[in-house]
């Protein structure tokens, strides 16, 4: 299908076609196909715009990963058919570890994220679904972690991610980065660093605030120092109470 880039709502289009294709790869579980349509709900009431909030908590996710000493990055199938390619730049821009990490796991959906990875950098290096359980108080589906991966990381960076793995990783004190358009999941308020945010506006601006942050450490004490997740939440959940609705503002709004 091709899509105008003249059409207004182009950009979610093209996140649509990536998870549809995603879908039919075998990289993704239907509850995927419904997870990403909970956050375009999301999005549209954000005007599909990345918001002061998301921008400071960009800041602070950054600094976490470049702080680190073990940074993992879970992906999902929703994460590796929207933001395959920064997932890798990130990863070598921090650097960190990329690790599958699934709710319905299959063997076929691992390996249709691995293809995918490969066609981005052939030589990437991915670690696998682990297949035992390593994380404490989520349940065993939920609780499997690959040995070399998250149960030694000190940051984990968990998008579109489920409310008990991301409690679960909190109370195993790792301190754990998100990004999720719905600022009132269990994600969002169990993170320490909720980036509320279309993943696929927030990871582009990842990498460059990492290699921004690269050039002028200074700066990483102080966008920790100063970000306060709760607060930043009720930014983004005040933004959305006070949402203007009229037929102009909304269709300035997808312009
Ligand atoms: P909880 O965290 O309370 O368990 P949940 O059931 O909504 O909430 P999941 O369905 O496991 O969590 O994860 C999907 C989350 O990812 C949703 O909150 C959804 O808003 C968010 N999401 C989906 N697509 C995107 C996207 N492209 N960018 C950012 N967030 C997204
Ligand atoms: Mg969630």
């Amino acid at each position: 299908m091709d899509i105008s880039k003249n059409h207004p709502r182009y950009a979610s289009l093209v996140s649509r076609k990536k998870i549809v294709d995603a879908f039919e790869s075998g990289m993704l579980a239907k509850a995927g196909l419904i997870a990403h349509g909970r956050g375009e709900t999301f999005d549209y009431l954000f005007c599909e715009k990345t918001h002061d909030f998301a921008i400071d908590a960009i800041r602070a996710a950054a600094s976490a990963l470049l702080l680190a000493k073990n940074p993992v990055i879970s992906v999902n199938g929703n994460v590796t058919a929207l933001v395959c390619d920064e997932v890798v730049a990130l990863s070598k821009e921090v650097p960190a570890t990329i690790e599958i990490n699934l709710f319905y796991w299959t063997r076929e959906r691992e390996d249709a994220i691995r293809l995918a990875f490969c066609g981005i950098d052939p030589k990437v290096k991915l670690l696998g679904n682990g297949t035992k359980p390593k994380i404490k108080g989520t349940c065993s589906n939920r609780a499997k972690a690959n040995s070399k991966g998250i149960p030694n990381a000190d940051v984990v960076l968990i998008p579109l991610e489920d409310g008990d793995r991301a409690n679960a990783l909190v109370n195993a004190g790792k301190k754990t980065i998100t990004v999720d358009l719905n600022p009132f999941s269990r994600t969002a308020i169990a993170s320490d660093i909720t980036i509320v945010d279309n993943i696929v506006r927030a990871f582009p601006l990842l990498v460059r605030e990492v290699a921004r942050l690269k050039e002028t450490p200074s700066l990483i004490p102080d966008a920790l120092v100063k970000f306060d997740n709760k607060a930043n939440l009720r930014k983004a959940a005040n933004y959305l109470k006070n949402r203007p609705y009229s037929f102009e503002e909304e269709l300035i709004c997808i312009r």
